[in-house]
């Protein structure tokens, strides 16, 4: 009788699940998360060790984070996926080297964010599970945290509980994190001591991470919201880090090119080797960096649905209702950021507003394409070109994304309808630093020759002299502190502003 062929043995594809995280384990686990600045990541730890968690953000991305991403996921793999995944690689494996693969297993959780959508964001999770099952680590377990749900609940085994004081901890540290940003981005340019921002940033970050720390506890579901919403306890420690800024002592006549920063979300917000060091590298060639903030992202994620339920049938049962409470919501957040930068002397930027980016791009992208950043790059250049907020706007694309790629054939586009609007388009793929910085100094020349001319036009138009403001400023100690603030006169130039804003609103000019 002839022999059965033997048939190979297929192992099928099994998606990644991770084991259940149980509440009992909670003390002994400590929960990983990153993709932001140390300051957003200092003040998520503190709400979350407010909450009883162990937590602890990943090491900052270094270069060689890249390789070790590259080696383990898909090498079609956008830039930021591949350095987010290398950065849990090489801490895993140096935690595996020093404690064992079972100890790894036991000890750790990764908590990141989750999405769907067309962009690689919605697959992030796909490419660490990748990555775990190339370490050898499958049982490894890694939680995603919904963008769009406050409360998620209790997760698998009830370890983790995604509910409303964890994800409006996390929020609340979000907005503060932007706030000090800027407030950091304003002013080390322009500080008179070298260090001395720093040195107070540190200090600031701390006492607000204390402050997340000692957060009261109001419940877990609208009561907390309420208080989070109504209490003054937020605004009262950022007033305390606006007194802490007052020490920081600033010469605002420095001409500085103004350089607004966009692009995909992780490259323009991320400090560090995953985007080049860009925004000092800016900063040390003598610019003002405008950075972007993450609040603008979620006010983003709010407005696509309000804009489905004005322009689409909704299956709701009651759209206009909905549609009036999403608009609600909008304004109570924009409202809670514009109650935090009272807070801070109303020096940060205030939110863009939605609508306004939406209407901006709409001859050039529609809304409607999401993925990546959206309309909003396209919005967010034309909006600084109008109101005159920057001198240029650097775009840090990742090598191979697909919104980002979209976003740049049409502002090819927005470049040929106003030609005078600088753009730099910058392509980060981690490993070409010095192409992507000379290209971005070519657009940079010009933006600095255009702010050092504005703020000889209006020296020239308004009479002062140096020697005159210096004068005003000896009588007016006020006007040398960081928290002093300079009103936006419709030129881009801080320095340019200031001199606008002594000259009439002090009256200088006639003086
Ligand atoms: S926007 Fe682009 S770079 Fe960012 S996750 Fe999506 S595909 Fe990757």
């Amino acid at each position: 009788m002839a022999q059965a062929a033997q048939l190979p043995i297929i192992s099928h594809y099994t998606a990644y699940k991770p084991r259940p995280f149980t509440r009992e384990e909670r003390d002994k686990v400590t929960i990983l998360y990153g993709g932001l600045t140390w300051k957003h990541e200092r003040l998520m730890q503190g709400a979350m060790h407010n909450l009883k968690y162990n937590a602890e953000p990943l090491p900052n991305i270094a270069r060689e984070d890249l390789d070790a991403g590259k080696e383990l996921i898909d090498v079609g793999a956008c830039c930021p996926t591949i350095f987010t995944t290398g950065s849990l690689v090489n801490f895993l494996k140096k935690e595996v080297q020093e404690h064992g693969k079972d100890e790894v297993n036991r000890k750790y959780v990764y908590l990141t964010a989750g999405a769907c959508g067309p962009c690689r964001f919605g697959q992030y999770h796909e490419s660490y599970a990748m990555a775990l099952d190339g370490l050898g680590l499958r049982d490894f377990r890694l939680f995603l945290l919904a963008q769009d749900e406050l409360d998620q609940g209790p997760g698998n085994g009830g370890g983790l509980d995604i509910n409303m004081p964890m994800s409006l901890g996390i929020i609340w540290s979000i907005l503060c994190g932007d706030l000090v940003t800027d407030l950091e981005y304003l002013t080390r340019p322009y500080e008179v001591n070298p260090g001395q921002t720093e040195l107070v940033l540190r200090e600031c970050v701390e006492q607000m991470y204390d402050v997340f720390l000692r957060r009261p506890d109001r419940g877990k579901k609208y009561k907390t919201l309420a208080w989070h919403l109504m209490s003054n306890y937020f605004t009262n420690a950022l007033r305390d880090v606006r007194k802490k800024w007052e020490e920081i002592e600033v010469d605002h006549l420095r001409v500085k090119a103004k350089v607004k920063i966009t692009g995909e979300f992780w490259l323009q917000t991320h400090e560090g080797e995953g985007n080049y060091n860009i925004k000092r590298w800016l900063e040390q060639e003598d610019s003002e960096v405008i950075p972007p903030p993450v609040a603008v992202w979620l006010h983003y994620l709010l407005h696509p649905t309000i804009r489905k339920l004005e322009h689409r049938n909704s299956k709701s049962k009651h759209p206009k209702a909905e549609n009036l409470a999403l608009h609600a919501l909008e304004r109570i957040y924009r409202g809670t950021y514009n109650r935090f930068r009272k807070a801070l002397a109303n020096l940060p930027h205030e939110l863009p507003d939605q609508e306004e980016l939406k209407r901006l791009a709409e001859p050039f992208y529609h809304f409607e394409l999401r993925g990546g950043e959206g309309h909003m790059l396209i919005g967010k250049a034309l909006h600084s070109y109008h109101h005159k907020t920057a001198h240029m706007i650097c775009e840090l694309s990742p090598y191979s994304c697909m919104p980002n790629t979209m976003s740049i054939g049409s502002m090819a586009n927005v470049v040929g309808k106003y030609p005078d609007l600088l753009y730099a388009p910058i392509e980060v793929k981690g490993d070409a630093e010095v192409h992507a910085l000379s290209r971005c100094q070519m657009i940079l020349t010009e933006a600095k020759k255009r702010a050092q001319a504005e703020f000889e036009g209006v020296m020239d138009k308004t009479g002062l002299s140096v020697e005159r403001i210096r004068k005003y400023e000896e009588q007016h100690p006020e006007t040398r502190k960081a928290t002093y603030f300079v009103p936006h006169r419709r030129y881009a130039g801080t320095a340019t502003n200031y001199v606008m804003h002594l000259a009439y609103d002090k009256g200088l000019a006639r003086a």
